[in-house]
Formats: C-alpha cells, sequence, structure tokens
C-alpha cells in the first residue's frame, strides 16, 4: 500500500508551500488508495513552538488536507535516531568535527579550490585526517562534537546507487553531492538527515514527496539507508510554490499563510486554487 507523508518543522504558521507540500502527498495516497501521514520534525528544538503543532493541524483540516493519521513526533524518537548513528559509528563511516563554523569559513578563504556542493562550499575534510591520537585526546576535551560523513569511506561501503523519482525519473547517486556533512549537530545531537531516514523507514512511508529543494539531501538518505540496511521508498521531488518575484516562501511571509487568508476572508478552495497544479507521475 502507498504511504506517504507530510513533515513540516513547527516553527512557524503554515504558508502557501506547506499546503502544496501536503496536497501532493495527500493527492499521492488518495490516487492509490493509500495512507497520508502527518509527522512534525521538531528535532531543532531550539526554534520550535508549542502552539505550531495544533495551528498547524487545524490549517491542513480547515484546507481538506487533514491526515489519516499523525505519527510520533521526532523528539519523541531520540532514542532511535542516536542508535542510528551508533550504528555508523562502528561501521566506521562517521567522525566527530570540532571546527567551529568561523574556523571552517577561514579554512575555505584559504584554499585555492575550496570545494563546492550545490549550496555553497562543503567542509574541508579538516577533523577527518586527524590522527587517531589526537582525535581521542580532543573527544575526551569536548564532550559534544559534530559528527559527519565521511562520504568517501561511506561510498566505498555502498557501491552505486540510485533513487526513483516520480517527476526527476531515475537518479545516479552522487554519495560526495554534499561532502561530508553533518549527521549529529553539536547543539541536537541529530540531524534531519539522520531524523527523517530512520523515521520514514519506522513510518513504513513507501513515497516520499517533497520540494525539489530537498534533492540534492536525498543523495545522502540514499547512503543512509544502504549503510544502516532501511527498505528504500520511492520520491517525488515537486516543484516549490514562489512569490510574484519567483522567490520561494518562507515562514517570515506571514501574508502567505494559511491563517492570514483564512482571516482575510478566502474559502479553502480559493486558497487551494492558488496553488500550481499536482505534479504529472512518470
Ligand atoms: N521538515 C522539512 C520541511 O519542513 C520536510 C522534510 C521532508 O519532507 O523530508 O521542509
Amino acid at each position: 500500500m502507498t504511504v506517504t507523508r507530510f513533515a513540516p518543522s513547527p516553527t512557524g504558521l503554515l504558508h502557501l508551500g506547506h499546503a502544496y507540500a501536503a496536497g501532493v502527498a495527500k493527492h499521492c495516497a488518495r490516487r492509490e488508495s493509500g495512507e497520508f501521514l502527518l509527522r512534525f520534525e521538531d528535532i531543532d528544538h531550539t526554534r520550535v513552538r508549542d502552539d505550531y503543532y495544533e495551528s498547524g493541524r487545524q490549517d491542513l483540516e480547515w484546507l481538506g488536507l487533514g491526515c489519516d493519521r499523525e505519527t510520533p513526533r521526532q523528539l519523541d524518537r531520540s532514542a532511535r535516531h542516536a542508535e542510528a548513528l551508533d550504528a555508523l559509528r562502528e561501521l566506521g563511516v562517521i567522525y566527530p568535527c570540532f571546527c567551529t563554523r568561523r574556523e571552517v569559513e577561514a579554512e575555505l578563504a584559504g584554499m585555492a579550490a575550496a570545494p563546492q556542493g550545490p549550496e555553497g562550499p562543503l567542509y574541508p575534510g579538516t577533523c577527518r585526517r586527524l590522527s587517531e591520537a589526537e582525535r581521542n585526546e580532543r573527544l575526551e576535551a569536548e564532550a559534544q562534537p559534530a559528527w559527519r560523513l565521511d562520504a568517501v569511506a561511506a561510498a566505498a561501503r555502498v557501491g552505486p546507487l540510485d533513487f526513483s523519482d516520480r517527476v526527476h525519473g531515475k537518479i545516479q547517486v552522487d554519495p560526495q553531492l554534499l561532502g561530508d556533512v553533518v549527521l549529529g549537530r553539536k547543539d541536537i545531537g541529530t540531524s534531519y538527515h539522520v531524523a527523517v531516514v530512520i523515521d520514514d523507514a519506522d513510518d513504513a512511508i513507501t513515497l516520499v514527496t517533497r520540494g525539489e529543494d530537498l534533492l540534492p539531501s536525498t543523495h545522502v538518505h540514499r547512503v543512509l539507508q544502504a549503510l544502516l540496511d532501511l527498505p528504500q521508498p520511492e520520491y517525488l521531488h515537486h516543484i516549490l510554490v514562489t512569490d510574484e518575484s519567483g522567490r520561494r516562501l518562507a515562514k517570515r511571509d506571514d501574508a502567505r499563510s494559511i491563517r492570514h487568508y483564512r482571516e482575510s476572508g478566502l474559502s479553502p478552495a480559493e486558497v487551494l486554487a492558488l496553488l500550481p497544479p499536482y505534479p504529472s507521475q512518470r
């Protein structure tokens, strides 16, 4: 059975972009008589606000995009995320990183050709090159380092991978696309990448639908699924809803929040009519 999900972060009011993402996920579930789940992605608890869970549920219901079932929020699954990081540590495909943001920036600025990813320069691998002794010494001194993927070691372990996307077709995985990306953040212990692959597997999601801004992340997610022996879902990366000047909507864009449209007298159908058509699928 097809199982899809909408996974907003409760860090602001839902806007048109969220309505579209939820609509695509629900539409895909309905056309295949599947299930549509709601999961709050709240690992970044420093940015979460309590009232955004309920406002999110209410806005979805009002739009006719309520879920069939709400799954446990991410914060209640921290133990599973920590287990996954332990497993990756055991496999030797992550390493502790002690760099501050400023140190990384300084190192990149001094490089003739800094490694580039789709969203800017990549981590230059400083802490990957620490000797065993240096690493142990610093681990003793620093209780909570970040943990980064050793993208080269991971690629060697998993071999060639691909994923299938209903809009973009079959995509070969580039395990180094985001470089040695952070998998365990200093502040919250885990990361979006680890949490989402574990949660999608635990929720038995068969079709992951989300915005195409997350397409590069899916390369990392496929690698993690292979390393952790998790099932491989299908994907659908859809376009992002933008404003008149072509900029993607952000949470601070309160004028385009569902709440704002509702309070200014629009009906759910009128709000849904502002969205692009759902993507045609292969
Ligand atoms: N929580 C993410 C967001 O609000 C969605 C991530 C996903 O669907 O995998 O953009």
